[in-house]
């Protein structure tokens, strides 16, 4: 869908508020009950709670027959149909499929008319018991009531084609879903609530603003040189535009580091304390971070939490396991392994002095094609061995070294400080808020790059003069680019690439 398609649906079809006295199936015109084949406004439906037994199951219908399938499902305290929902009241009753008399389950059920809704359509919210089978049943029941099975997302695509919200701020949805730390939630939180969003309209309106004084000396050539203020016009693009951009995409990079964190491979040669470490890890850090069942992935992995950075522990399916040698895993095992990680913890051990072996596991880091950050850990110091960590550190190209005990759980804040440095710089002082600050993503970033790009070739033909059609193009360019972040211009592939990473029922 282009831009203008986008506009139009937002202005054009947002429906009109009903009183609750027309909440009712049969007073919607009859073109409003049968939606037209194929198009959005069919209505969908999901379970919206996680797989797995839990307290309340909850299943999410949007669209306009919403209202209809309740009404033909819901008894209300188990007894009759409710003459007339009143939007956003929870009904308690029971669902049971037309013609029998034999609830499913008891449940809790709200209609929600549109527009103040999270799609911004007709929404139906019943809460059942978190029972697989009740949940599966109650959405087949619907399914044949003329919803059909709702994609990934497609909630919240809807929620964006709406104009409920802007593409940076259905992205948030899903960070936030996925967050892993309070860091990673507060960026989200923040770009839910629009901050990416006011920054990004903020340097399109100043965009606009220069575009339409190139326009009028478009229009008026024979007063071009008075309209075109080039060094007032030079002055706005570079304190209006370029430096506000260049600060977000700097943000960019620190807030990867939160919201994406790093991955880190756990190496040394056998009985250094690989496995200890990890243990070691991994239990101080249980109770703020539990294994989260992938939402778009199968696997669960991993993740030590480093100040609010999640770090992932590369390959960690069974990993206490198969901490594999350098022999077993071998030299080309270990560069695979590699190939993933930003970061090696690279193991020794303190009651030998500096090995072969692990002059030989160091080399072969070094030698990969992708040149990861190493931190030297100095396991077992409890009992250690005379040998000084600098002997280490300069036997091992004079990394940075930290010193721990495993067993002890000594040293561990220290390396945890050490690995938080290396990748930040140690930029979270105090006051450092980033859910204040409007942080852009990789894809944001990328955009705001070719965004900056157009503005400095329309900034070179400023102070070379040249014609404001050439300049109105790069002008143009650049809002283009920033349209793709809010989902204004945003080609049709990049947003089913954006919402298939989402969970159905979302
Ligand atoms: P891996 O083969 O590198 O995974 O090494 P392990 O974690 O299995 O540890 C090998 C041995 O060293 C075990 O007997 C551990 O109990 C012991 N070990 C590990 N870390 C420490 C430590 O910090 N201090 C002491 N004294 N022993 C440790």
């Amino acid at each position: 869908m282009v831009r203008a398609e986008r506009v139009l649906r937002k202005e054009g079809k947002a429906p009109k508020i009903k009183s609750d006295q027309e909440n009712t199936f049969d007073s919607l015109k009859s073109s409003e009950k049968i939606p037209p084949p194929g198009s959005t406004e069919e209505t969908i439906a999901a379970i919206a709670t996680p797989p797995g037994p839990g307290g309340i199951g909850i299943i999410r219908i949007s669209g306009p027959l919403a209202l209809y399938i309740l009404q033909k499902l819901f008894l209300y305290r188990h007894k009759t149909s409710v003459p007339v929902y009143k939007s956003h009241r929870l009904y308690y009753g029971s669902i049971v499929a037309p013609g029998s008399s034999v609830p499913i389950d008891e449940v809790l059920a709200v209609f929600m008319r549109a527009p103040h809704t999270y799609t911004r359509e007709d929404v139906v919210e019943i809460q059942c018991h978190g029972s697989y089978l009740v949940l599966q049943e109650i959405l087949s029941l619907i399914l044949t009531h003329g919803a059909r099975l709702a994609q990934p997302g497609e909630f919240t695509k809807r929620a964006f084609l709406n104009g409920r919200l802007d593409l940076t701020q259905a992205e948030a949805v899903l960070e936030l879903i996925e967050a892993r730390t309070d860091e990673g939630r507060s960026v989200a939180m923040g770009q839910l609530q629009g901050k990416l969003h006011e920054k990004i309209s903020e340097t399109q309106e100043r965009l606009l603003a220069m575009r339409a004084i190139i326009e009028v000396a478009i229009d008026f050539p024979e007063d071009e040189t008075d309209i075109l203020d080039s060094d007032s016009l030079l002055q706005q693009l570079r304190t209006a535009v370029e430096e506000p951009l260049a600060v977000l995409i700097t943000r960019a990079n620190e807030g990867k580091i939160f919201r994406e964190g790093i991955s880190a491979v756990i190496l040394g040669r056998p009985n250094v304390g690989k496995s200890s470490l990890l243990n070691t890890l991994l239990e101080e850090d249980r109770a703020l971070v539990t294994p989260i069942p992938g939402t778009t992935r199968d696997t669960i992995e991993e993740f030590i939490n480093i100040k609010g950075m999640p770090v992932r522990i590369v390959d960690t399916a069974g990993i206490r396991h198969t901490i594999e040698t350098v022999e077993e895993m071998g030299i080309q095992r270990a560069r695979a392994k590699l190939a993933d990680a930003d970061l090696v913890l690279f193991i020794l051990d303190a009651t030998e002095p500096l090995t072969e072996e692990d002059k030989a596991l160091y080399s072969s880091i070094k030698q990969n094609s992708k040149k990861q950050k190493v931190l030297l850990v100095l396991n077992k110091i409890d009992i250690g061995s005379g040998t000084s960590a600098e002997t280490y550190r300069t036997g091992l190209g004079n990394e940075e070294l930290v010193e721990v005990s495993a067993k002890f759980h000594t040293g561990i804040l220290e390396l945890k400080d050490s690995v938080f440095t290396i990748f930040t710089g140690g930029i979270k002082g105090p006051g450092w808020d980033l859910g204040a600050a409007a942080v852009p993503n990789v894809r944001h970033k990328a955009a705001m790059e070719k965004a900056l790009k157009a503005c400095r070739r329309a900034q070179k033909g400023l102070e070379t003069n040249i014609s404001p059609d050439l300049l109105a193009i790069d002008i143009q360019a650049a809002l283009e680019h920033l349209g793709d972040i809010v989902g204004e211009t945003t080609p049709e592939d990049v947003l089913d690439m954006i919402f298939e990473r989402f969970c159905i029922g979302k």
